[in-house]
């Protein structure tokens, strides 16, 4: 970096290392079972005649979709640029840079820390117990100045659902004190356990959701902020003008009708007793040991054999994800359930590898 510019940037930006997005990690490769997507492609189509004009800042047909979906209100919505747009506006609204914190509980989705340190936030970090709950002692210990706590149910990439006990308990601790942001992506895997039903109850609930994952559009860049009126009309302060594009309004409207929404639980339905196949399937290979739980669109595994059995793996076009840089995630691989044939592909490259390697 010329001298100039390094002395210019930032001390955060400087130190800061930018999420390694499963797609800049690997361009190639024929099997994508690295970034949750969805093995779907579904089609729409775009009416192209009001592409001269800037699109509304938050499309309202989108809004009433989504609205609907999720059984609140208009205004306890906000839609942006994916669900990461809407952590940053959170960090941004929410936190002051070196004066009040986010907390994470890892091992949990990268974004929130990444964020945080691009804002020039701090991030509390308390670790999950080895059985992947909240450590609420700790978490309370460490509220001081904590404006905004992130809590991923599914959680990616452990695949948990935090217990409603403990979700319940960690609002009740930061009630009057900071948001509590329970983040869904992966929600419509374990329909359950949604939290955006209880929003009413909880004025400083906030639930993050996304078109990425379920809905099989993690290309459209779209997702939901859904909270009281207040939170979302703060948020509205520091949306960009124009976050929606044309193209992307429209296509989620039609994602979001009612026979659009019944395929997306069709998919879903697909993707779940794929993932029990696969999770069966990888049972049956002794070096391989399941982790977390599967209640979204992947499955954690450990193996003594992580980096010669990814290595082998890339070698043959079949992208998997590398989790074991996280916090108790030692060894750990995340496989995104893809269709039926990919499924079977992994696990035959799987039984290829572990034969060579003798300890299948
Ligand atoms: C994929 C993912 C997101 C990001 O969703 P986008 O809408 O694609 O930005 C947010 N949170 C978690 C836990 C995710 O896995």
């Amino acid at each position: 970096m010329s001298n100039l510019v390094a002395r210019l940037t930032n001390p955060n930006i400087l130190a800061l290392k930018p999420y390694e997005s499963a797609r800049r990690l690997y361009s190639g490769g024929q099997d994508w079972l690295n970034a949750n997507e969805s093995p779907y492609n579904n089609p729409y189509s775009i009416d192209d005649s009001r592409l001269n004009r800037y699109p509304a800042c938050q499309p309202e047909n989108v809004i009433e979709a989504y609205a609907a979906y999720a059984g609140l209100d208009t205004n306890q919505v906000l839609v942006t640029r994916g669900a990461d747009e809407g952590i940053e506006l959170l960090i941004r609204a929410f936190c002051e840079p070196q004066k009040t914190h986010i907390m994470i509980c890892p091992p949990t989705y990268g974004m929130y820390a990444i964020s945080a340190e691009t804002c020039n936030v701090n991030v509390v970090s308390v670790p999950q117990t080895a059985d992947f709950e909240l450590d609420l002692p700790a978490m309370q210990a460490n509220a001081n100045n904590v404006s905004v706590v992130f809590i991923c149910s599914p959680n990616n990439p452990t695949g948990n659902t935090v217990a409603q006990a403990q979700i319940e308990a960690a609002l009740e601790l930061f009630a009057n004190r900071a948001l509590v942001v329970v983040d869904e992506a992966y929600i419509e895997f374990a329909y359950a356990d949604n939290w955006a039903v209880k929003l009413a109850q909880y004025p400083h609930l906030v639930v993050l959701r996304t078109l990425s994952k379920a809905f099989a559009l993690a290309g459209l860049r779209c997702g939901f902020t859904l909270a009281s009126k207040e939170v979302i009309d703060t948020l509205l302060k520091v949306i960009a003008p124009y976050p929606i594009a044309e193209p992307v309004a429209q296509i989620a409207a039609q994602a979001l009708a009612p026979n659009p929404l019944k395929r997306m639980q069709q998919q879903v339905a697909e993707i779940s007793s794929q993932r029990e196949w696969l999770c069966t399937a990888l049972q049956a290979f002794s070096d391989v040991e399941i982790v977390g739980d599967q209640r979204a669109n992947f499955i954690l595994f450990r193996t003594a054999n992580k980096d010669a059995l990814m290595t082998y793996l890339v070698s043959e076009g079949m992208l998997i994800r590398d989790q074991s840089k996280q916090l108790h995630l030692a060894n750990c691989l995340r496989i995104s359930v893809g269709t039926q044939s990919q499924n079977e592909r992994l696990i035959s490259l799987m039984k290829q590898f572990y034969q060579a390697e003798d300890v299948a």
